[in-house]
């Protein structure tokens, strides 16, 4: 088995900051970046197109682009990058040990940024090769100033807050946006409900989901079912945007640090988790933030209290 100051598993924002860092204070770290499962090497920002609010490029910056020069200066300063996915850890004793898809690895100390995945849903239409990223996406604050979604009829499946709040980012370039819920009672604070109840621009339609979704080169329609009455209108339709919620990437921890109910890393004291020498940085987790920014800040963060632990340790 190898052995190594430092493991960081999970890449994104939050995983090469982390490299970065730790690599310049040369703690040699070996970076488990992901191969397949969870999200992909890079995380969210892989799959999303042009990001405008990432300081230091007034001119925005294309997701995989961004992360392509995270992961060059992280590998720039030493970081040993495998695109590889770890499958499962036993953090019961020190040296915590790694399970890689090839390879092994004994560590003095962890950082875990290995990010969410926004949840999609099964709808015709909408999967790979059909229209996802054609006008179906997961992110409206990543996506919603496209150009096609300019002045059209938009869709935000969903109910809780993050519906809420694309919903009404999304009232800057739409014509109108349509609020589809499953139920009669939205999920979301009582604040950002009436939020949506009372903009002039937003319609909730209640009792209701999406079950087809056409186009052409990019969607054009949806078919919306009411789930009381089971009838489905076809109606024009310029994007569908999912916000039902993120699914934190920690099922390969199996339960051995503690997690929220909905499965994100709890941290204290900066970015420490129930285990004392691992670390916790970027979206799994940050359930409230979620931005390629934060996410870089507490995967610095990470390898800042990182660095302190392990010298800590040998005085
Ligand atoms: P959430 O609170 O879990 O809400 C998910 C919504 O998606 C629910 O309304 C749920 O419907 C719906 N949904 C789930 N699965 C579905 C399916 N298969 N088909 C149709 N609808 C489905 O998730 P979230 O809105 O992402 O929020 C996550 C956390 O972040 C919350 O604690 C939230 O308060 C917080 N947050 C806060 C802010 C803010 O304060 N500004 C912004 C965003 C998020 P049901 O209601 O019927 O279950």
């Amino acid at each position: 088995m190898e052995k190594a100051k430092l493991v960081i598993i999970g890449s994104g924002p939050a995983g090469y900051c982390a490299a970065i860092y730790a690599a310049r204070a040369n703690l040699n770290p070996v970076l488990f970046e992901g191969f397949m499962s969870g999200g992909v090497p890079g995380g969210q920002l892989m799959t999303t197109t042009e990001v405008e609010n990432y300081p230091g490029f007034p001119d925005g910056v294309m997701g995989p682009e961004l992360m392509a020069k995270c992961r060059d200066q992280a590998a720039r300063f030493g970081t040993r990058i495998l695109t590889e996915d770890v499958g499962s850890v036993d953090f019961s004793k020190r040296p915590f040990k790694i399970f890689g898809g090839n390879t092994q690895v004994e560590a003095e100390t962890v950082i875990i940024c290995t990010g969410a995945t926004a949840k999609r849903l099964e709808i015709e239409g909408a999967g790979d090769g059909e229209f996802w990223q054609k006008g179906v996406t997961a992110c409206a604050v990543c996506d919603g100033a496209a150009p096609i979604f300019r002045n059209k009829d938009l869709y935000v499946i969903g109910g809780g807050d993050s519906a809420v709040e694309e919903a009404v980012f999304l009232t800057k370039y739409a014509k109108k946006v349509f609020l589809v819920h499953r139920r009669e009672e939205l999920r979301a604070s009582k604040i950002m409900a009436d939020r949506a109840k009372k903009h002039p621009k937003i319609e909730i339609l209640w009792n209701s989901e999406i079950v087809k979704i056409t186009g052409d080169q990019i969607v054009q329609k949806i078919h919306l079912k009411n789930l009381k009455d089971n009838q489905i209108q076809e109606r024009e339709a310029g994007g569908v945007f999912f916000a039902i919620g993120h699914q934190p990437n920690t099922a390969f921890l199996n339960g051995q640090l503690k997690l929220n109910e909905a499965g994100y890393i709890l941290v204290h004291n900066g970015t420490c988790t129930s285990i004392e020498g691992i670390f916790a940085g970027g979206d799994v987790q940050d359930w409230i933030y979620r931005q390629a920014v934060t996410a870089a800040g507490t995967g610095c963060m990470a390898a800042l209290d990182a660095e302190r632990w392990l010298a800590h340790q040998e005085h």
